[in-house]
């Protein structure tokens, strides 16, 4: 790889991007845009890290080490300069590609009268909100034709995650929805797992950018309350992907003054609850007030709605949802 090449890299991998997405959380600003954060390569227990975004560059006042974002790859991934150089081409490609197969997915929906009527059953029916969320259906063996007639090859493909070691579609009858650096599959089947990721993290929190902006926001658990809550008016909502929040979305909840109300599932174990509750005392400890809505037992926000509710209905359960 000749400087050029070398330079192009970096620059399509901005350190900040990279250093957030393995899950650094800047702690405090300094002047000309730069930050200190606990550092990721040693263990840390007072931010010593520094980052310019500026430069691109790091330096820690720990552990005496710093440099651009192939100089991170090599230390935080504990490999050589040509293997990082490899990851980071790897990290570069892929976002490229899970665009054009979400583009894919989107197109396939309204051929497919299954996938259509599965988000019916659940409820969804918006245009504005397919469109919105970008809602897709795979069907199973034909990506990879398609994104090798676009001149992708099958080892990226591979690498992605969306086609298996033999070559075949991983996402098979899944209702798709992109996320941040990866693509959520809902199952149609009842034999195979409802739920499937690609390989690498779920990404911050879905819808972010639009519900951050509400002093009140709602937090649930699965894609299909976000997206019958969003149909409902309620552009307020967020989703976590799970009940477990990963450090970039707590990050996230805790960006600013806000309330969140916490809608995840009423499951007859108490699972969700417990899992409610729990995020509420995290969030409380930074600083977050909480509120935590009841739903009829054995329900989410999605079934809620399904099973007859309206948004006057939810909103109510906003109004009575205890600190
Ligand atoms: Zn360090």
């Amino acid at each position: 790889m000749n400087r050029e090449a070398l330079d192009d890299l970096k620059h399509q991998i901005p350190l900040m991007g990279y250093l957030q997405a393995h899950d650094w959380q800047p702690a405090r600003p300094l002047s000309r845009g730069r930050w200190m954060g606990l550092c990721p390569l040693h263990e840390d227990h007072q931010p010593s890290f520094l980052v310019d975004p500026n430069k691109d560059l790091f330096y820690c006042y720990g552990c005496g080490r710093g440099g651009d974002v192939i100089r991170f790859a090599e230390l935080y991934h504990q490999v050589k300069f040509s293997q990082a150089l490899a990851l980071l081409r790897q990290w570069r490609g892929v976002e490229p590609l899970l665009h054009e197969a979400a583009r894919f997915y989107c197109i396939q929906l309204d051929r497919h009268a299954e996938a259509v009527a599965y988000l019916l059953q659940r409820g969804i029916h918006s245009p504005e909100l397919i469109e919105h969320m970008r809602i897709g259906y795979a069907p199973g063996g034909c990506l990879r034709g398609w994104l090798m007639q676009l001149g992708h090859p099958l080892e990226s493909l591979r690498r992605a995650g969306l086609v298996t070691g033999a070559g075949y579609d991983v996402y098979l009858r899944r209702i798709v929805f992109p996320l941040e650096g990866n693509l959520y599959g809902r199952s149609l089947s009842a034999s195979a797992p409802p739920h499937r990721f690609l390989p690498g993290s779920k990404g911050g929190l879905y819808g972010w950018e639009q519900a951050r902006q509400y002093p009140e926001v709602i937090l649930v658990e699965g894609l299909f309350d976000y997206a019958i809550l969003w149909q409902a008016g309620f552009h307020n909502v967020t989703c976590s992907l799970g009940t477990h929040l990963n450090a970039r979305q707590l990050r996230q909840l805790c960006d600013g003054l806000r309330t969140v109300y916490l809608a995840f599932d009423a499951d007859s174990n108490g699972s969700g609850q417990q899992a409610a509750q729990c995020l509420s005392r995290t969030l409380g400890e930074r600083g977050v007030a909480t509120r935590l809505i009841s739903l009829p037992e054995g329900h989410d926000p999605n079934s809620f709605f399904i099973s007859g509710g309206n948004a006057q209905d939810f909103q109510r359960l906003l109004e009575e949802a205890c600190p």
